[in-house]
């Protein structure tokens, strides 16, 4: 994926977080404004939101921006807790929507923004795809997203050129890490967006930096450098 946006905070329309604001996904999907591999995103899109504890996902490998009948049903879908993602497919990646975030294990939803060698990944459960970011979604899933810290620093250390920017949700919590590629934060009054660039213009939005994670609960973030930052 090449732009991921969380949120976690009060039921909000999905439409509110991934269409309607100026510079969002929708926008993001042919004008995103801080993208440093790809220009446009228009390999698929992904939204997943948690609904009464059960995980619902809505993949497509068209481009957002065209899809009128997501953009009709987008305002009445209503979430505490979404992961949504555009794609720009990594050269040589299949492209489905099997192979577009958000990845899920039943109890999380994970959008990997970036690329990394399926080599020196180690053997996983069956992945949802072959793409790159799928692999990785079932290596994080297998070992558990209490140590997705340690598994990105692992990761980051067996492929030196790998980029590893993470979101990932389970319903009363938001993981992110940075790790090659641009996350902001915006605080709201009623919960947190996480994003990899900012939807609007808002002077509230904080950028993390590199080589961190970012666990966000109710009430609560925290932000910690991870194992190979310097
Ligand atoms: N490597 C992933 C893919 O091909 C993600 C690509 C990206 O972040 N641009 O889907």
């Amino acid at each position: 994926m090449c732009r991921h946006l969380g949120w976690l905070g009060e039921p909000v329309s999905v439409a509110s977080l991934v269409l309607d604001p100026p510079c969002g996904l929708r926008v993001q999907s042919y004008a995103p404004r801080r993208q440093k591999h790809g220009l446009i995103n228009a390999d698929g899109w992904g939204v997943g939101f948690f609904d009464h504890g059960e995980v619902r996902r809505w993949c497509s490998a068209a481009p957002l921006w065209g899809d009128v009948s997501f953009a009709s049903v987008a305002p009445a879908l209503r979430s505490g807790c979404v992961v949504a993602a555009v794609r720009s497919a990594t050269v040589g990646m299949p492209i489905e929507a099997s192979a577009t975030a958000p990845f899920s294990d039943g109890s999380w939803l994970l959008s990997h923004n970036g690329v990394v060698d399926r080599g020196v990944l180690p053997a996983t459960r069956a992945a949802e795809s072959t793409v790159d970011s799928a692999v990785l979604a079932a290596l994080i899933f297998d070992r558990g997203l209490d140590r997705l810290a340690d598994t990105i620093a692992e990761v980051g250390a067996a492929d030196p050129g790998a980029r590893l920017n993470i979101l990932a949700a389970n319903g009363s919590r938001l993981l992110a890490t940075t790790w090659g590629d641009t996350l902001s934060i915006l605080r709201r009054d009623d919960g947190v967006v996480l994003a990899s660039e900012p939807y609007d213009d808002h002077p509230d939005w904080q950028d993390i930096p590199d080589r961190h994670l970012v666990d966000v609960g109710v009430g609560r973030v925290e932000l910690t450098p991870l194992k190979g930052s310097s």
